[in-house]
């Protein structure tokens, strides 16, 4: 198998998640399916927090099919109640990082579910206030791209 970047979801030698899917790397799962897999993560941000991964390699949500892309919004909504109601936490974050500045360690695409209980675990600060003088230039660079 190729160690090149591949966009068409087939499995990719030395990938942690693809070698979890296919069992040679143990997980404890908490769902799977024919598309999908979704297991605890092993260094937890808080109590409960799992992966939700598709079987097929793809590293980041550009190379992502839509087909599959569809489907991973009702599976988080599904697994996220189920560990709202079996954990009895009233909150979570739904997360997914994008490449390795954003903080993605393993490229193959995933998504974090974390429950949240307090203000003391995985923090979510409000950010800086925006500069307004530059906010309709930013905009504007991201709003001329969106169909491209
Ligand atoms: P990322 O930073 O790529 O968005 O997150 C990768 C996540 O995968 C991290 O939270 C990390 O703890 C988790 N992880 C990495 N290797 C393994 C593994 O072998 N098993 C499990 N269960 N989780 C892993
Ligand atoms: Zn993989």
């Amino acid at each position: 198998m190729s160690k090149e970047p591949r966009r068409d979801g087939g499995a990719v030698e030395g990938c942690v998640f693809c070698q979890i899917a296919a069992g040679r790397i143990p997980s404890i799962r908490i769902y799977e399916d024919p598309e999908f897999i979704a297991f605890m993560d092993i260094a937890s941000q808080a109590e409960g927090h799992f992966l939700i991964v598709p079987r097929a390699h793809y590293e980041v949500l550009a190379d992502l099919p839509d087909g599959l892309l569809a489907k991973v919004l009702p599976l988080a909504k599904k697994l996220s109640g189920a560990a709202m109601t079996g954990l009895g936490v009233e909150g979570f974050n739904l997360l997914q990082n994008n490449g390795e500045v954003a903080g993605q360690a393993v490229p193959h695409w995933h998504m974090h579910v974390i429950p949240r209980r307090g203000k003391d675990e995985f923090p979510f600060h409000p950010g800086a206030p925006a500069d307004l003088t530059q906010l309709p230039f930013v905009a504007e660079n991201i709003r001329l791209n969106v169909n491209s």
